[in-house]
């Protein structure tokens, strides 16, 4: 895995204050055909067309990079949802556009990068990993995000809280799986 940095990991100035508290992390689907190394440019773009308030996340993802866009313990544009965006980290799940480039099973090894940095990052943080700490994009604002994993866990099934949290539960699971990780390993996060 080979992560980059943005500026923002390097300057004093960064695009929003710290969170007030960190309760855990938000694994998004990007709907977009876009690798991680993608939204370096993407990302700038926003940057220079002042369009960062249509949103951005802390982390972008797939099976070979993570993009680290502005550091974790900062607020973040990812929910719609303001105390979403005060509270939680926003984990960008890339290419995972329905019917895109990646087949399921490809889209499963971004997945499973995102399992991993959620770990890491609920072990900075000293938070378990439970329903509280891992939710979906949904349960804070009015999206199908994340859609494709909808698609591929739960076939499509209709929106309600039962569903929301046989999804949750599924990445729970996913989550729980990875063993402590060392000091060193955690430094990747930033
Ligand atoms: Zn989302």
């Amino acid at each position: 895995m080979e992560h980059i940095y943005s500026k923002f990991y390097r300057q004093h100035e960064t695009i929003t204050a710290r969170k007030p508290e960190i309760l855990g992390v938000v694994l998004h689907d990007d709907a977009e055909n876009y690798a991680a190394k993608d939204y370096i440019d993407w990302l700038q773009n926003r940057i220079e067309h002042d369009e960062l308030e249509k949103g951005w996340a802390c982390v972008y993802v797939d099976n070979s990079t993570c993009y680290w866009f502005h550091p974790s313990h900062h607020i973040e544009w990812h929910c719609g949802h303001t105390f979403a965006n005060e509270h939680y980290i926003g984990i960008e799940r890339c290419q995972s556009k329905i019917g895109g480039i990646l087949s399921d099973e490809a889209f499963m090894r971004n997945e499973e990068a995102s399992f991993k940095i959620a770990a890491m990052l609920l072990q900075k943080y000293k938070l378990p990993v439970n329903r509280t700490t891992v939710k979906l994009h949904k349960m804070f604002f009015d999206t199908e995000c994340p859609a494709r994993a909808w698609t591929i866990h739960l076939n499509n099934a209709p929106t309600n809280q039962q569903n929301m949290q046989r999804l949750q539960d599924y990445f729970i699971e996913r989550i729980k799986a990875y063993e402590l990780f060392t000091e060193e390993e955690l430094a990747v996060l930033g």
